[in-house]
């Protein structure tokens, strides 16, 4: 007799079964076909029977022939601490599971926390995540007489726009735009009005 443990995190407000009993028969078929189990009865399905989602698939996955393991917060627990949902979540991932399945809603705190808890302890997740909020609308392309103000940033930030460059050391020897002469070691600048470099002293 094999053994498969399926752990389940779903949204309270998680509407829709089809995506949950095609993972659990796909998962199934799957853990069949290697040769983990020869029966649905077989399989743990590790949830935290929390109102909705989590109810919804434990009613899917009974159908199927499953062992319900449920992880219910009990009253107690929700009054002695606000992260009892939270400390749930890390019990029910410490059971440990093959696999773990994720419908999340619009991105619900409690199903999320238990997915990332999942990925840390490294058990594949499978996410459904599916949002019900109206998509960004995209933006408009941009009017071709719009400044383009990031390349304008861009070449601020360089210092290109200004007269003179960054100081520098000078590796050779040379004459300057005043007509002295500027030895290695000497700071010069870049002078973009003389188009040459000159003593960085000139740029100050
Ligand atoms: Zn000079």
């Amino acid at each position: 007799m094999g053994s498969v443990r399926i752990g389940v995190t779903a949204s309270r407000k998680w509407k829709d079964p089809v995506p949950m009993a095609y993972a659990l028969g796909w998962l199934a078929g799957s853990a069949f076909s290697a040769g983990m189990i020869t029966d649905p009865g077989e399989i743990t399905v590790i949830t935290g029977r929390a109102l909705g989602g989590d109810r919804m698939f434990e009613a899917i996955a009974r159908r199927f022939g499953c062992t319900i393991e449920p992880h219910e917060v009990t009253d107690e627990q929700w009054r002695a601490s606000r992260a009892a949902g939270f400390d749930r979540n890390q019990r029910m991932v410490d059971s440990g599971a093959w696999c773990w399945l994720a419908f999340i809603l619009d991105g619900s705190s409690g199903a999320t926390d238990c997915k990332e808890r999942a990925e840390r302890a490294q058990i594949p997740v499978i996410p459904y995540e599916v949002s019900t909020r109206p998509a960004e609308p995209p933006l408009p392309p941009l009017p071709a007489w719009l400044p383009d103000w990031e390349l304008g940033y861009g070449i601020a930030e360089a210092g290109l726009e200004q007269q003179f460059g960054r100081p520098f050391e000078a590796q050779w020897d040379g004459t300057c735009a005043c007509g002295g002469r500027w030895q290695p070691g000497d700071m010069l600048v870049y002078d973009a009005g003389e188009d040459r470099f000159v003593h960085a002293d000139h740029a100050e």
